[in-house]
């Protein structure tokens, strides 16, 4: 029988209460100095500046030449620079390298070599060849292809990304060297989610030059996209995440009542750190400066044991492989902690969700001095920067407005579901927020206030250029909007805190592309009948603030009127991921992606089935596990407890009297007999899903009866927990989990 003494909830409780923050020793030199972090930033990576110091000058400019072209890289040159890796690396005490990508699961995959190999005289010795460096042996048929390839030719080989720096993984004593790659098929198929956006920054790439070039800037050479993804996660200390299956099985709890205090309050957002947590942040930050990961903000966020850390932002494909080692590092290092760090969307019902907000924008990469590094989405301070700004964002409104549900579909999981439209997160409605003075701006040129002026002096008067200081002031802001301009870049905020931001960033690209293109053909062809190319803009301009009024929303995205507004204006509102995801397979999706060669039909029903795929295999493990929670912790539980009960009730009328604990008992009876029959009927509906062949139906089933006997199985449990005693209770609360002393 439970008693406060043996239930390891208590004990875990106690663990907690008097841990102490677990110090680690900053970097020193020789002399036991303590390093500033820019002595040490970037020292496990092997970037230019290693290749500079180890490379012969001519091959060091052939591999400069060659790595951002897109162009297979020379022999000579790969196994001179594979020679100066593996130097660098073995002076680093690595053994082993691994060609490091990103298969379509969500996360990252390794197999790792030794440099170690025996000679014709038997004699070892460790060798890296520029063909090794290139390219890994094929390999990995049980990654999802989504069923691109058949199982006898399911082999893929791995390919260096030469844009994106290598790395040494350190996790303990072992150091690995990392080779950021895309994963592809013999047949040249994108088996992963790296080589879409590559694909997709080239596709963006081509269309901005062209519209740059149409606007007189003819010395822009290449455009890319530029990412800084902020990213959310609760911690949870770890003697209570081993005792909750659910949170251990699937990321999130899938049971546990309300704590009487919330985040009502709302006072941990950007509180104080508490101590235990700082040092685990400054040791997971130190880990990332080694890895040359710009780290550069950490706060507390609105909910109770939720944080965030964000980056300066990078080029959109560096930004994205540093998220995916940020989101692998900070798991790691928490362990060493003593907490567990949850990615996941929703882990606590009730309490806000976490997000990855990707800040985006576009800019010149290559290019005469004028042009290059200029950001495409700065409104600039000359008449002639204001209207390539005011092109290049309506060319951003265009790409979304059209492709706003593609665009749902690249943020759809089962976890991001339970955020979208939570009256915390952004609807799953996508539309665009641009602040009170740009809104004005565009209704102003809608309106034609200006036609009595000149374009250059209704260009100042418009006042573009102010733009970016009157946003900075931060009054101006819409937490509400999935799409919001912050000033020099959009904010997709509706990206789920575990996704990888391949996908959302590969398909708002390809969407923006599609906008640049429309933009650059409809100024082209004004180019040949207006007197100047200034009119030719603002008719451009015009005509697509027209076409895109209805995904420009400035108010509540939270509120239920939005929703029916939406519903009139048009625009998508795909609830579940399943809705969500056939957008990816749309006639009009495969239209955007095959006609920029950023995924060919077949690639696009690969992402489609892989995704559905990983729905349906979540969800039925959530499932599945609060099946086994309920059956085996809970139920027990209140049995239990109920039972006592019963006895002092009975007691109590062999006595004579009526004991008031009379009602409780028949509350508990009631309950427990609902949570049986909800139990029996989430049983029913996992049993008829697990017989069914089609992964379209059954994610249809798994979103419209699945998870809603889920939910009424939790409410009962719920229910439950507000009423069994205390000492009977067999997992961690949420009160518990949440709130660190
Ligand atoms: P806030 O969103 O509060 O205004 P910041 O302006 O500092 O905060 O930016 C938040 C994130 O946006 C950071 O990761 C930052 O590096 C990134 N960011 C800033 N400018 C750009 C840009 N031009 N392109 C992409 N990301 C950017
Ligand atoms: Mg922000």
């Amino acid at each position: 029988m439970a008693n406060s003494g043996s239930q390891p909830r208590f004990q875990a409780l106690q663990t907690v209460n008097t841990r102490k923050p677990v110090m680690t020793d900053p970097p020193r030199d020789e002399n036991g100095n303590q390093l500033k972090i820019s002595d040490f930033y970037g020292q496990y990576t092997f970037g230019l500046k290693q290749m500079k110091q180890k490379l012969p000058t001519d091959i060091f400019k052939r591999f400069v030449q060659t790595s951002h072209s897109g162009k297979k890289m020379d022999l000579e040159v790969a196994n001179a620079l594979a020679h100066a890796m593996k130097e660098w690396a073995l002076e680093n005490g690595v053994t082993h390298y691994c060609h490091w990508f990103q298969p379509q699961t969500g996360s990252t995959a390794e197999k790792h070599d030794a440099f170690l190999t025996v000679d014709s005289s038997g004699s070892p010795i460790e060798r890296f060849s520029g063909a090794q460096l290139i390219q890994s042996e094929p390999d990995a048929s049980s990654f999802p292809s989504g069923g691109m390839r058949t199982t006898f030719e399911a082999r893929g080989y791995a390919a260096w990304d030469p844009t994106s720096p290598i790395f040494l993984a350190e996790i303990g004593p072992t150091r690995t060297l990392c080779i950021p790659s895309v994963f592809i098929s013999y047949h040249g198929d994108a088996l992963d989610e790296k080589t879409g956006v590559l694909r997709s920054n080239e596709a963006l790439s081509e269309s901005a030059c062209k519209l740059l070039h149409a606007l007189g800037d003819t010395d822009a050479k290449a455009v890319t996209t530029t990412l800084g993804p902020e990213q959310e996660y609760f911690l949870i200390d770890r003697a209570f995440y081993t005792l909750r299956p659910d949170l251990v099985m699937t990321g999130r709890t899938l049971l546990g009542a309300h704590p009487p205090k919330g985040q009502q309050l709302e006072d941990h957002y950007f509180g104080s750190i508490p101590a235990r947590v700082l040092s685990f942040m400054n040791e997971a930050e130190t880990e990332l400066f080694k890895l040359g990961v710009p780290t550069k903000t950490r706060h507390n966020e609105v909910a109770p044991m939720q944080f965030e850390t964000a980056p300066i932002f990078e080029e959109a494909n560096v930004a994205i492989d540093h998220n995916h080692i940020t989101m692998e590092v900070l798991k790691r290092v928490a362990k060493k902690h003593d907490f567990e760090l949850l990615l996941h969307e929703k882990p606590f019902k009730g309490v806000n969700g976490s997000g990855k907000h990707n800040n985006w924008s576009m800019m010149v990469s290559s290019g005469g001095s004028e042009i290059e590094g200029i950001n495409l989405l700065e409104p600039g301070k000359t008449p002639h920067q204001n209207l390539r700004f005011l092109l290049f964002l309506m060319a951003t409104l265009k790409g979304v407005h059209k492709h706003a549900g593609l665009l749902r579909a690249a943020i759809a999981s089962s976890g991001n579901d339970h955020r979208l439209g939570a009256n915390e997160a952004p609807p799953a409605i996508i539309s665009v927020f641009l602040g009170n003075m740009l809104d004005n701006m565009l209704n102003e040129i809608e309106k034609d206030t200006h036609k009595d002026l000149n374009y250059t002096e209704a260009v100042i008067r418009l006042g573009v250029s102010r733009l970016p200081t009157v946003m900075k002031d931060n009054t101006d802001r819409n937490r509400t909007s999935p799409f919001a301009f912050t000033g020099n870049k959009f904010e997709f905020r509706a990206v789920g805190a575990s996704a990888s931001c391949s996908l959302p960033v590969t398909l708002l690209n390809c969407a923006v592309a599609d906008g640049i293109n429309e933009i650059t053909a409809s100024l082209t062809e004004k180019m040949k009948t207006s007197k100047s190319r200034e009119e030719a803009i603002f008719s451009v301009v015009k005509e697509a603030i027209k076409e895109t009024k209805a995904v420009r929303f400035e108010g509540n995205g939270y509120s239920d009127d939005w929703v029916k507004e939406a519903e009139k204006r048009g625009l998508p509102h795909l609830k579940t991921t399943p809705e969500a995801l056939h957008e990816i397979a749309s006639p009009q999706s495969i239209k955007l992606l095959s006609g920029l060669k950023v995924f060919s039909e077949e690639e696009i029903r690969s992402r489609f089935h892989v995704r559905i795929e990983i729905y349906n295999k979540k969800v039925m493990i959530e499932g599945e596990t609060l099946q086994t929670i309920a059956e085996t912790q809970i139920l027990p539980a209140a049995y239990q407890y109920t039972t006592i009960l019963a006895e002092g009730v009975a007691a109590g009328k062999a006595l004579g009297l009526q004991a008031p604990q009379v009602e409780v008992l028949s509350k508990l009876y009631q309950t427990l007999s609902l949570a049986q029959a909800e139990l029996k009927r989430m049983d029913r509906t996992l049993t008829q899903i697990r017989s069914m062949e089609s992964e379209e139906a059954k994610a249809e089933k798994v979103a419209e009866e699945l998870k809603p006997a889920m939910e009424s199985l939790r409410t009962q449990c719920d229910a439950l927990e507000t009423m069994v005693a205390d000492d009977f209770w067999p997992l961690p609360k949420y009160r518990e989990m949440l709130f660190l002393s």
